[in-house]
C-alpha cells in the first residue's frame, strides 16, 4: 500500500486550488463511489480538479510519488475505471462550465458535464449534437471512447463532432489536439479512449435540433423474436434521421416487455410518416411515440440506469442478426430471471457509418448491429446468480458476435483479445501515438493499449 507523508499531502493541498481527499476524511467514501456498485477500490488521494493548473500538479505530484492514476469525468465507466487503488484519482466531476457561441455552433465544454447538463445548455440555443441514451453520463468518457446516441445518424458520433481537445500529457503539460495541431493526438483521442492523457477541455459543432418524433412500442415477451426480427429488416431502410433500438426489459410494474425505440430527428410530420409501419406492426401492448423535446426523449431511459446498482455487462457487435441469434434473445426474455437486467440491439447506420474506419480511432463504421447484455441488479447478495446469468446468455450469443466491441461497453474483467478487439485495424497505429505521447503508460486505468514489451 502506498504510504504517503502528511507532509506530501499537505503539500498537495497547498499546490491545488479544488480539494484534496485522503482516506479517514469524512468525505473519502463518497468520493470514491462511481456508477457501477460492484466497484470498490480505495485511492490514496482524489484530487477535486478546478480546472487545468490542478489537473498539472496532480500529474506531476503522482509521478514523482510513482502513484498509479485514474481519471474521471462522469464517473459513468461501466468498468469503473475512473477509481484506482491505492493511486490518485483526477477527478474532475466538479468541472461543469459550457460556453455556447450560437453564432458559430460551438459549444466549449468542461470535462465534468453529464449529458443531461449539456443538453439544458444546448437546448436553450436550438441545438444539439449527438452524445449518449442516458442522461447522467459524463460526455468526456462517452466521445473519448467514439458516442454513440440518437443523432449518430445524422450527425455522426460525439467524437466525429470533437473539434479540439485540451490534453494534459504524462509530462504534465498541456497540448491542444486538433485537425492543425498534434494531429496524430487527435486522432487517437477519438475512439481511442482515455489512454493519452487527462482531457480538459472539449470543443464540439452544434446543429439545429426542434422537438423529436420519438418513442417506444412495447410487445409482449412472447413476441420477443418477431419483434425484433421485425425491427431488424424496418433498420435495412431507415433514413439517416431515424436511429432505432430495440431490448427487452422489465418495467417498474414488473412486466418484461420487448421494447421497440426509436427517434425521428428530422422534420415531425415526416417522422410520423416514417415510423408508421414500426408502430403498425403486430399488436403492441402500448405505444408511446409522439413529438416531444429532444432532451425530453434523452431521459425516457433514465428510470432504470438508477446509480449505485451493480453493473456487469458483456456486449458486442454481431456478425450478423440470424432467426437462430433471434431465437437466444427470445429464450433469455422468456427466462428474465435477473428483474433488473435488460438487453437489446442498438442499430448504427447513416453519418456514422460513412466515415472511414481510419478516419478516426473509432474504427466499428460498418458494424451494423451492437448486442448490449446489461447485468444488473441491486445489490452484491445478487451477484453469483447475476453473473451466471449473464456468462451463460454470453456463451449462446457467442457464435454471433464478432471480434469488435464498443470500448465504453466493455466490462471490468474482459481478456485483452477482447481489449484490443476493441481498437481492432486501428490498433498498431493507436500504438505508435501510445509511444510517442504516453511511453511509460503512465496512463493505465483505461481499456489500455499497449506498446513496447508489454505488447
Ligand atoms: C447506463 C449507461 C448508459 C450508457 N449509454 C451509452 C450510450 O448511449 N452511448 C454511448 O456511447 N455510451 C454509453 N454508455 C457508456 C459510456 O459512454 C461510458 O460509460 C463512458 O465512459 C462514460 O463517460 P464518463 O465520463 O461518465 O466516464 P468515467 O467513468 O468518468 O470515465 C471512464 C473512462 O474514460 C476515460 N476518461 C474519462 N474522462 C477522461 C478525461 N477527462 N480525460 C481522459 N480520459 C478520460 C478514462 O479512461 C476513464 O476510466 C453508457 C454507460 C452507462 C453506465
Amino acid at each position: 500500500m502506498t504510504s504517503l507523508t502528511d507532509g506530501q499531502v499537505a503539500e498537495l493541498r497547498a499546490t491545488v486550488r479544488g480539494q484534496v481527499i485522503a482516506r479517514g476524511d469524512s468525505e473519502y467514501d463518497t468520493a470514491r463511489r462511481v456508477f457501477n456498485a460492484m466497484i470498490d477500490r480505495r485511492p490514496a488521494l482524489i484530487v477535486r480538479c478546478t480546472g487545468a493548473a490542478d489537473v498539472m500538479a496532480s500529474v506531476r505530484f503522482a509521478r514523482e510519488g510513482g502513484l498509479v492514476v485514474s481519471v474521471r469525468s462522469g464517473g459513468h465507466g461501466v468498468a469503473g475505471l475512473a477509481v484506482c487503488d491505492d493511486g490518485l484519482v483526477i477527478d474532475l466531476s466538479g468541472m461543469k462550465t459550457m460556453r455556447i457561441d450560437p453564432r458559430r455552433r460551438v459549444a466549449r465544454c468542461d470535462p465534468g458535464l453529464t449529458l443531461a447538463e449539456f443538453d439544458r445548455e444546448t437546448e436553450a440555443f436550438g441545438l444539439a449534437t449527438t452524445m449518449g441514451t442516458i442522461s447522467m453520463t459524463g460526455i468526456t468518457g462517452l466521445t473519448l471512447g467514439g458516442g454513440l446516441g440518437w443523432l449518430m445518424g445524422k450527425h455522426g458520433l460525439a467524437c466525429d463532432n470533437l473539434i479540439s481537445a485540451d490534453v494534459v500529457t504524462a509530462e504534465g503539460k498541456l497540448l491542444v489536439a486538433s485537425e492543425e495541431e498534434n494531429a496524430d493526438l487527435f486522432w487517437a483521442l477519438r475512439g481511442g479512449g482515455g489512454n493519452f492523457g487527462v482531457v480538459t477541455s472539449l470543443e464540439f459543432w452544434l446543429y439545429d435540433q426542434g422537438p423529436v418524433f420519438a418513442g417506444l412500442v412495447a410487445h409482449a415477451i412472447t413476441d420477443c423474436a418477431a419483434a425484433l426480427g421485425f425491427l431488424r429488416d424496418f433498420a435495412r431502410s431507415a433514413p439517416d434521421e431515424l436511429a432505432l433500438m430495440g431490448a427487452v426489459l422489465t418495467l417498474p410494474d414488473g412486466l418484461t416487455i420487448t421494447g421497440l425505440a426509436g427517434c425521428y430527428s428530422g422534420d415531425v410530420k415526416k417522422g410520423e410518416r416514417v415510423l408508421l409501419p414500426l408502430r403498425s406492426f403486430g399488436k403492441p401492448l402500448v405505444d408511446q411515440f409522439q413529438v416531444m423535446p429532444y432532451t425530453a426523449f434523452q431521459r425516457v431511459m433514465d428510470w432504470w440506469a438508477e446509480p449505485g446498482k451493480q453493473h456487469y455487462w458483456r456486449s458486442g457487435f454481431l456478425k450478423e442478426l440470424p432467426d437462430n441469434t433471434l431465437g437466444v434473445l427470445a429464450k433469455y426474455g422468456a427466462n428474465k430471471a435477473i428483474r433488473r437486467s435488460a438487453f437489446g440491439v442498438e442499430f448504427p447506420g447513416g453519418k456514422a457509418s460513412k466515415i472511414a474506419p481510419d478516419a478516426t480511432a473509432f474504427v466499428h463504421r460498418k458494424a451494423k448491429y451492437n448486442f448490449l447484455l446489461l447485468g444488473s441488479w441491486d445489490d452484491a447478495a445478487g451477484n453469483a446468480a447475476g453473473m451466471k446469468w449473464v456468462n451463460d446468455f454470453w456463451e449462446e450469443m457467442k457464435p454471433s458476435i464478432g471480434e469488435g466491441v464498443y470500448v465504453n461497453y466493455l466490462g471490468a474483467d474482459e481478456p485483452a483479445e477482447r481489449v484490443k478487439g476493441a481498437y481492432g485495424a486501428n490498433y498498431v497505429r493507436l500504438q505508435a501515438v501510445k509511444a510517442k505521447y504516453d511511453p511509460e503508460n503512465f496512463f493505465r486505468m483505461n481499456q489500455n493499449i499497449r506498446t513496447g514489451k508489454a505488447a
